[in-house]
């Protein structure tokens, strides 16, 4: 149970005031449904601004407060999802345009009435030769006296939210901060000089306090390493069971390739570790297309040899199902008994897949998260292989691992290429195996950077490309939010250049992208996977997994605008079987510096871990590998400059805790637990008392 000094913090955001039912959904969006969340919910920046006279002398770019009376509404064409526009005027007759998108429409008529004044404050742009402020920050009644303050917190918003009202809320949260022993081992408090927690929260919200913002970054990873460490030492304490495996299964099967040396050690390394009773937690990390599935299916394949069963858990049902059919081919001449469980199989096929499992009949399970509900029993799980271990969390892990009567082993696999110093953040202190050395025959992808305008030249490339019987790949930028919206301009791009290379290619092409119905995406999937359609349009749904071997060719539209990280994972889509592979990086013509630089790299190299280093180096503080797109991300507050700097010490003071107060009693250890529930790692602390 949650200690109860945390109460305030751990309240609705409903009890915040002004948090109706209407609300809750836009800060849930934010992950903001507890009071804690919105106190962390620190600044994205802060901006200064200058009321200005007139929008003469504001420049383009320019955070600014103007005097503005709106003249005409239009409001977007019944059933379009152009966006609402508002035309106004400022003190000398210039017009701008203020630009709402999505649901945040809907407030504009009541905020901006025609022939009346506000102060509008926002970032001044040019929209063909009319200036413009989209999503304005503030609108005041032109009485407003606080217009003129300089500089102000910008929070991130999602739709339906606005600045005024998070900051209120914000506020508000602040003002119920719980008094709290300190977790921080005083020597270290005082060598960073480091203000108390509270007093840390309050200054991350009024200001870029470099020691504030480092103290909440360091609570992050300490509450994270200790969980852990927790974790591991609870593996230890817990009992698996040592499965050795009589090679009898392993014996029959036909693989069409020999292991590279790489596979084979890795295999020798699962299969040490599975032969000891401590069970098994270690890290299989290979780039794409590296053949981590055959590792996999030896580990399983031991796991059966002694008589028990294996899971594999894929992020996506798309994945699940290939990994399936790819495990049945290979099992073939094995006679073992596989069966694939996702979201939606229902009723009797469901129900059969169950009852396999608790006699089992069924000695293999591949499936999605699906596989480890409360429903799922198995008769006796041996080992658990989870595929793209960064879309799970640790919590999910030990929530399988505790089917088994007794602890399974459990291995994990990524192809995301984490760069070293960060290899502890994501995976505490796993056992690793580095599948480092691709299988033989595969050839270097002609990796070239195209102008955006060479389109002609390029569409006519894939033509012959497929006329020669080859499959090929297109994907447009990501899905971008502009304010929780996602920007309609990209989904717009994407199916517009699905509609023009239809016209051209007709029924070869289909269009993925997840905005749509899984259903539908699952169908388009399976026909580019099977070979009747022959060109797959997408955003990058696909990055991860999917393994269409005949795919030769990758063409990645504004490649400026991707991460190195995802450029390299989109890449390996291709580049998979014997055929030399082709990917053309088509790129804007406003290129930055860092943009300039990543292109050149990817042309250059194809090492995934040499690609995690310099993405490293080109972000700086930035997200760490796209995690936070994907909303899972396992910092909220840390970031990669912060982890790099600061996990070592965190890593380091958690260990000494641990060594002295493994069971978290004493008074430093009790405020330790109050820091892994304020972070959510509380598993680790129900691991404690699950001892
Ligand atoms: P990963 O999951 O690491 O991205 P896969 O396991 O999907 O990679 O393997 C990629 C491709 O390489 C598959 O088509 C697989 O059959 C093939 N492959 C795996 N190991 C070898 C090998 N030792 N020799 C040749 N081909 C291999
Ligand atoms: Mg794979």
């Amino acid at each position: 149970m949650r200690p109860e000094a945390l109460n305030p913090l751990f309240a609705e955001v409903t009890t915040l005031e002004g948090v109706g039912p209407k609300l809750m959904k836009p800060l849930e969006k934010l992950g903001l449904t507890r009071v804690k969340d919105v106190a962390y919910h620190l600044p994205e920046r802060f901006v200064s601004r200058q009321a200005i006279a007139d929008l003469d002398s504001g420049s383009e770019g320019e955070q600014v407060i103007v005097a503005l009376t709106a003249i005409e509404h239009r409001a977007p064409r019944a059933g379009s999802r152009g966006p609402y526009r508002v035309l106004a005027q400022d003190a000398v007759g210039n017009v701008c345009t203020l630009t709402w998108f999505g649901k945040a429409a809907y407030s504009a008529k009541k905020l901006v009435p025609v022939g009346e004044k506000r102060w509008v404050a926002g970032r001044l742009d040019r929209y063909g030769d009319m200036l413009q402020i989209v999503h304005p920050d503030h609108i005041e009644a032109e009485s407003a006296a606080n217009m003129g303050r300089l500089s102000e917190p910008v929070y991130r918003l999602s739709d339906g939210l606005t600045q005024p009202r998070i900051a209120d809320f914000v506020r508000q949260s602040l003002n119920r901060l719980p008094a709290l022993p300190e977790w921080i081992e005083p020597g270290q408090l005082e060598r960073a000089g480091w203000p108390a927690w509270a007093d840390a929260l309050r200054l991350g919200h009024e200001t870029t306090d470099a020691k504030a913002l480092d103290r909440l970054a360091y609570d992050e990873l300490l509450a994270n390493s200790l969980a852990l460490l927790l974790v591991k030492a609870e593996g230890r304490r817990r009992k698996g069971q040592a499965l050795a495996g009589d090679g009898s299964l392993r014996a029959k099967l036909q693989l069409p390739f020999a292991l590279t040396g790489a596979q084979a050690r890795s295999i020798a390394e699962i299969a040490g570790d599975m032969a000891q009773e401590a069970p098994m937690l270690r890290l299989l990390q290979g780039d794409v297309g590296a053949g981590k599935t055959v590792v996999a299916l030896n580990a399983m394949l031991i796991a059966v040899e002694s008589g028990k069963q294996a899971a594999l858990l894929a992020p996506t049902e798309i994945l699940a199902r290939q990994h399936f059919e790819t495990l049945r081919k290979m099992l073939g001449p094995t006679g073992v008994e596989i069966a694939l469980l996702t979201g939606r199989a229902k009723g009797r096929e469901r129900e059969s897949i169950l009852m396999g499992l608790m006699d089992g009949s069924i000695q293999m399970l591949v499936g999605t998260h699906a596989i480890f509900q409360d429903t799922v029993n198995y008769r006796d799980l041996g080992l658990v292989v989870i595929d793209e271990q960064h879309r799970f969390g640790v919590a999910q892990r030990l929530a399988l691992a505790a089917k088994g009567r007794r602890a399974p082993h459990t291995l994990a696999m990524t192809a995301t290429p984490i760069p070293r110093s960060l290899t502890l953040a994501q995976y505490g202190e796993m056992d690793v195996s580095r599948l480092d050395e691709l299988p033989p025959g595969r050839q270097a992808i002609d990796t070239r950077v195209v102008p955006q305008e060479r389109m002609d030249e390029v569409v006519a490339g894939v033509e012959r490309h497929l006329a020669s019987g080859q499959q090929a790949y297109w994907v447009c930028p990501m899905v971008r939010e502009i304010d929780g919206v996602p920007d309609l301009a990209d989904i717009a791009a994407a199916e517009a250049r699905y509609a023009a290379l239809k016209e051209r290619f007709g029924e070869a092409v289909v269009l993925v992208h997840g905005q749509l119905r899984p259903e539908v995406k699952d169908a388009a999937m399976e026909r580019f996977a099977s070979g009747q359609a022959r060109l797959l349009v997408a955003t990058t749904v696909i990055e991860v997994g999917v393994d269409v071997p005949s795919a030769t060719l990758m063409v990645i539209e504004q490649a400026e605008r991707f991460g190195l990280a995802q450029l390299h994972q989109l890449r390996g889509r291709v580049g998979r079987g014997a055929e030399k592979s082709t990917c053309l990086l088509l790129r804007g013509s406003a290129l930055s510096e860092t943009g300039r630089a990543r292109l050149a790299l990817m042309r250059e190299t194809q090492d995934g871990f040499r690609i995690a280093e310099e993405d490293l180096a080109l972000r700086g503080g930035g997200e760490l590998l796209g995690t936070r797109q994907s909303g899972e991300a396992a910092f909220r507050i840390a970031n990669l400059e912060q982890m790099q700097r600061l996990l070592p010490i965190a890593h380091g003071d958690a260990r000494l805790l641990m060594d002295r107060d493994g069971g978290l009693t004493s008074p430093r250890g009790e405020a330790a637990r109050l820091l892994l529930y304020l972070f959510e790692r509380d598993w680790g602390v129900q691991l404690l008392r699950g001892g």
